[in-house]
């Protein structure tokens, strides 16, 4: 017995040595622990800083360099260095959770994550196979994301959403767009007649006056009247060349184009009021009256003297002065003339 108990207080004795032992190695390796560990997530944190910052010059030059990427001005790939303008386009697309939207060049991915972040459901659409890799490493933590290798002119936009997300309501479309096809891009969306919303878009400076431009100013043209035909177009914000890398030879601007529901004018046909536009445009120096008669070869001067004065517009006034409804007035006048309708 006597044996036994002094087993089990030898044992009882062992187990304290141990319990001390273990906690004077707790408490010499417990701050070095500790340690490896905050740097870990320091760590941890510096690379999600690091890919929160796409758009930051340093990074850009960066990613070009590791990954041996050659810049294309064909393409228009000006890549967005400056956070405060994400924030600008982000902020004026009003992203929702939730809300499908599609990114027009998402290049290196800096516009995609902002995006993203808003917890957007992106659909980034890039023509240049050669950044795809790239931004699908970016976008890897991004499930929110999903990258197509396609060229946005010869896509169905409707079907490429509705493939991918189901096309349950208007979609928004935002994009830093390049500029050596914006027109053909935000006339393509437009004339297609897709389900959009809105297009938030970084333009040239030029087309973002041309966009906003009322009748009777210089900028104010065909194109000021075909968004304005199918959008409310508003001036986001002037952004300087600085704000990209490599820097554009031309200043720029965000532009707002919010989808009407229906149009601005009623009208009898649509191509009819296009072809109107067209002719008042085409020769800005001429009167209306002067430049429709070239245009409208299958009318006398006098006819269309005539349907001026039906609409109340003097004919020696210039296209650039015409408001939606005059041209809407004119085309439909034209129209009846064509069918016969006009007394
Ligand atoms: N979104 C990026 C940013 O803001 O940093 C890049 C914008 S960069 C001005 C234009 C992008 O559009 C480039 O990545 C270019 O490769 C892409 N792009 C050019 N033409 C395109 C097209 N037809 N369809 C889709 N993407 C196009």
């Amino acid at each position: 017995m006597g044996s036994k108990n002094s087993k089990g207080l030898c044992f009882g004795v062992r187990q304290k040595c141990l319990f001390f032992l273990l906690i004077f190695i707790y408490n010499l390796y417990s701050k070095p622990l500790a340690g490896i560990i905050t740097c870990k997530r320091k760590k941890l944190k510096r690379e999600v800083k690091q890919v929160k910052k796409i758009a930051d010059v340093s990074f850009v030059k960066g990613v070009i360099r590791k990954y041996n990427f050659s810049v294309k001005k064909r393409l228009g790939q000006n890549f967005l260095i400056n956070p405060k303008i994400l924030d600008k386009i982000t902020d004026a697309a009003e992203v929702q959770p939730d809300e499908v939207v599609v990114e027009i060049g998402p290049g290196l991915g800096a516009l995609t994550q902002s995006l993203a972040n808003k917890k957007g459901i992106v659909l980034a659409v890039e023509i240049d196979q050669g950044v795809i890799p790239i931004l699908t490493h970016f976008m890897q933590d991004y499930p929110n994301v999903k990258i197509v290798n396609a060229d946005i002119l010869k896509v169905n936009l409707d079907q490429l959403v509705d493939e991918h997300f189901g096309l349950t309501k208007p979609y928004k479309v935002v994009a830093n767009l390049p500029y050596y096809i914006t027109t053909p891009i935000v006339m393509y969306l437009l004339e297609s007649k897709f389900k959009l919303d809105s297009l938030v878009i970084m333009v040239q400076k030029e087309v973002a006056e041309r966009m906003t431009a009322p009748p009777g100013k210089k900028d104010y043209g065909a194109l000021s009247v075909a968004v304005q035909y199918y959008t409310e177009a508003s001036l986001v914000t002037r952004v300087p060349s600085s704000s990209f890398y490599p820097a554009p030879e031309v200043e720029s601007a965000v532009v707002k184009l919010k989808l009407r529901n229906k149009p601005p004018v009623s009208l009898y046909e649509e191509r009819c009021f296009f072809q109107v536009v067209k002719a008042a445009f085409a020769m800005r120096r001429k009167t209306l009256l002067n430049a429709l008669n070239s245009f409208f070869a299958d009318h006398s001067k006098e006819e269309l003297q005539h349907f001026l004065e039906r609409c109340s517009i003097d004919p020696m006034r210039r296209g650039e002065t015409l408001t939606l409804d005059e041209f809407a007035c004119l085309s439909n006048v034209l129209w009846q003339a064509k069918h016969k309708d006009i007394p």
